[in-house]
Protein backbone atom coordinates (compact mmCIF):
# COMPACT_ATOMS: atom_id res chain seq x y z
CA UNK A 1 0.00 0.00 0.00
CA UNK A 2 0.95 3.94 -0.57
CA UNK A 3 2.31 5.08 2.14
CA UNK A 4 -0.02 7.94 1.60
CA UNK A 5 -3.21 5.66 1.80
CA UNK A 6 -2.08 4.12 4.65
CA UNK A 7 -1.43 7.25 6.47
CA UNK A 8 -5.15 8.72 5.67
CA UNK A 9 -6.28 4.90 6.88
CA UNK A 10 -4.84 5.47 10.27
CA UNK A 11 -6.08 8.03 10.73
CA UNK A 12 -9.55 7.39 9.43
CA UNK A 13 -9.07 4.40 11.47
CA UNK A 14 -7.78 6.04 15.18
CA UNK A 15 -8.11 9.73 14.45
CA UNK A 16 -11.39 10.25 15.98
CA UNK A 17 -9.84 9.34 19.55
CA UNK A 18 -9.85 11.92 21.75
CA UNK A 19 -6.27 13.33 22.29
CA UNK A 20 -5.43 12.75 25.76
CA UNK A 21 -7.31 15.28 28.04
CA UNK A 22 -7.49 17.62 25.43
CA UNK A 23 -11.34 18.78 23.88
CA UNK A 24 -9.76 17.97 20.33
CA UNK A 25 -9.41 14.49 18.60
CA UNK A 26 -6.39 12.88 17.34
CA UNK A 27 -7.14 13.89 13.92
CA UNK A 28 -7.94 17.26 14.58
CA UNK A 29 -4.72 18.20 16.49
CA UNK A 30 -2.69 16.63 13.68
CA UNK A 31 -4.41 18.91 10.97
CA UNK A 32 -4.04 22.39 13.35
CA UNK A 33 -0.75 21.64 13.99
CA UNK A 34 -0.16 20.68 10.30
CA UNK A 35 -2.45 24.20 9.94
CA UNK A 36 -0.48 26.38 11.69
CA UNK A 37 3.28 25.23 10.44
CA UNK A 38 1.82 26.02 7.20
CA UNK A 39 0.57 29.30 8.33
CA UNK A 40 4.08 29.90 10.46
CA UNK A 41 5.73 29.65 6.44
CA UNK A 42 7.60 26.03 7.44
CA UNK A 43 9.05 23.93 4.59
CA UNK A 44 6.73 20.97 3.76
CA UNK A 45 9.12 18.48 5.47
CA UNK A 46 8.17 19.65 8.80
CA UNK A 47 4.38 20.64 7.73
CA UNK A 48 4.58 16.81 7.35
CA UNK A 49 6.41 16.20 10.69
CA UNK A 50 3.53 18.69 12.39
CA UNK A 51 1.14 16.28 10.84
CA UNK A 52 2.25 13.22 12.07
CA UNK A 53 4.21 14.22 15.02
CA UNK A 54 1.22 12.12 17.34
CA UNK A 55 0.99 9.36 14.90
CA UNK A 56 2.93 7.19 17.64
CA UNK A 57 -0.55 7.29 19.88
CA UNK A 58 -2.58 6.02 16.62
CA UNK A 59 -0.18 3.30 15.74
CA UNK A 60 -0.74 -0.46 16.34
CA UNK A 61 1.50 -2.14 13.86
CA UNK A 62 5.14 -1.20 15.04
CA UNK A 63 7.35 -3.52 13.15
CA UNK A 64 8.78 -6.01 15.43
CA UNK A 65 12.32 -4.48 15.65
CA UNK A 66 10.88 -1.38 17.64
CA UNK A 67 10.27 -4.06 20.88
CA UNK A 68 13.72 -5.72 20.32
CA UNK A 69 15.49 -1.97 19.88
CA UNK A 70 14.09 -1.92 23.88
CA UNK A 71 11.54 1.15 23.02
CA UNK A 72 8.67 2.16 25.71
CA UNK A 73 5.67 3.05 24.54
CA UNK A 74 7.07 6.88 24.69
CA UNK A 75 4.79 7.73 21.46
CA UNK A 76 7.17 10.30 20.08
CA UNK A 77 9.83 7.37 20.08
CA UNK A 78 6.71 4.97 18.46
CA UNK A 79 6.34 7.92 16.22
CA UNK A 80 9.50 8.25 15.10
CA UNK A 81 10.64 4.41 14.45
CA UNK A 82 7.78 4.02 12.44
CA UNK A 83 8.02 7.23 10.25
CA UNK A 84 11.92 6.61 10.07
CA UNK A 85 10.49 3.73 7.65
CA UNK A 86 9.69 5.84 5.33
CA UNK A 87 10.93 9.39 5.71
CA UNK A 88 14.41 11.26 6.73
CA UNK A 89 15.85 12.66 9.86
CA UNK A 90 14.11 16.20 8.77
CA UNK A 91 10.97 14.85 9.35
CA UNK A 92 11.57 12.10 12.14
CA UNK A 93 13.90 14.05 14.09
CA UNK A 94 11.56 16.76 15.04
CA UNK A 95 9.02 14.19 15.78
CA UNK A 96 11.30 12.36 18.00
CA UNK A 97 12.24 15.83 19.96
CA UNK A 98 8.68 17.43 20.08
CA UNK A 99 8.42 16.24 23.85
CA UNK A 100 11.85 16.73 24.85
CA UNK A 101 11.53 20.50 22.92
CA UNK A 102 8.24 21.07 25.65
CA UNK A 103 11.07 20.25 28.45
CA UNK A 104 13.15 22.62 26.89
CA UNK A 105 10.75 25.45 26.35
CA UNK A 106 9.85 24.88 29.98
CA UNK A 107 13.46 25.36 31.44
CA UNK A 108 14.84 28.45 29.10
CA UNK A 109 11.32 30.41 28.03
CA UNK A 110 9.82 31.86 31.45
CA UNK A 111 6.23 32.62 29.47
CA UNK A 112 6.28 29.02 27.87
CA UNK A 113 4.60 27.08 30.97
CA UNK A 114 1.77 29.54 31.50
CA UNK A 115 0.62 28.75 27.39
CA UNK A 116 0.48 25.15 28.42
CA UNK A 117 -2.67 23.31 28.72
CA UNK A 118 -3.41 21.88 31.98
CA UNK A 119 -3.31 18.16 30.60
CA UNK A 120 0.10 19.46 28.91
CA UNK A 121 1.68 20.43 32.33
CA UNK A 122 0.43 17.70 34.03
CA UNK A 123 2.15 15.14 31.53
CA UNK A 124 5.46 17.32 32.12
CA UNK A 125 5.77 15.80 35.07
CA UNK A 126 5.51 12.38 33.96
CA UNK A 127 8.36 12.99 30.82
CA UNK A 128 10.74 14.28 33.22
CA UNK A 129 9.89 17.70 33.65
CA UNK A 130 12.00 20.82 32.96
CA UNK A 131 14.91 20.61 31.47
CA UNK A 132 18.13 21.16 33.23
CA UNK A 133 20.38 23.68 32.00
CA UNK A 134 22.97 20.96 30.54
CA UNK A 135 20.31 19.17 29.43
CA UNK A 136 18.48 22.07 27.46
CA UNK A 137 22.42 23.02 26.45
CA UNK A 138 22.73 19.86 25.15
CA UNK A 139 19.69 19.71 23.30
CA UNK A 140 20.21 23.06 21.52
CA UNK A 141 23.32 20.83 19.91
CA UNK A 142 20.99 18.12 17.73
CA UNK A 143 20.10 18.98 14.53
CA UNK A 144 16.50 19.52 13.96
CA UNK A 145 16.66 20.83 17.60
CA UNK A 146 15.10 24.12 16.07
CA UNK A 147 12.53 22.41 13.93
CA UNK A 148 11.65 20.59 16.58
CA UNK A 149 10.98 23.28 19.37
CA UNK A 150 9.31 25.27 16.36
CA UNK A 151 7.01 21.75 16.10
CA UNK A 152 6.13 22.10 19.64
CA UNK A 153 4.77 25.51 19.50
CA UNK A 154 2.44 24.23 16.43
CA UNK A 155 1.35 21.00 18.43
CA UNK A 156 0.79 23.50 21.82
CA UNK A 157 -1.22 25.97 19.36
CA UNK A 158 -3.45 22.76 18.04
CA UNK A 159 -5.92 21.60 20.46
CA UNK A 160 -9.03 24.78 19.35
CA UNK A 161 -12.13 22.46 19.42
CA UNK A 162 -14.22 22.92 15.81
CA UNK A 163 -11.84 25.06 14.67
CA UNK A 164 -12.07 24.91 10.36
CA UNK A 165 -8.62 23.80 8.82
CA UNK A 166 -7.53 22.18 5.82
CA UNK A 167 -8.57 18.11 5.45
CA UNK A 168 -6.39 15.25 5.23
CA UNK A 169 -6.41 15.19 1.43
CA UNK A 170 -4.96 18.88 1.49
CA UNK A 171 -1.53 16.81 2.30
CA UNK A 172 -1.43 14.09 0.07
CA UNK A 173 1.12 15.71 -1.95
CA UNK A 174 3.30 17.13 0.37
CA UNK A 175 3.71 13.32 2.44
CA UNK A 176 4.35 11.97 -1.19
CA UNK A 177 7.13 14.57 -1.57
CA UNK A 178 8.83 13.94 1.44
CA UNK A 179 8.96 10.13 1.35
CA UNK A 180 12.70 8.90 1.12
CA UNK A 181 13.46 7.92 -2.11
CA UNK A 182 15.62 4.93 -3.18
CA UNK A 183 18.18 6.22 -5.02
FE1 LIG B 1 0.70 16.82 19.88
Amino acid sequence: MQIADRIVEIFEAKGGAAYFGEPVSQLEHALQAAYHATRDGAPDWLVVAALLHDIGHLLDDMPEHVADMGIDARHEDLGHAWLAQHFGPEVTAPVRMHVDAKRYLCATDPEYLSLLSPASVQSLQLQGGPFTEAEALAFEQEPFAREAVRLRRWDDLAKVPGMRVPGLEHYRAMIEGALLRAS
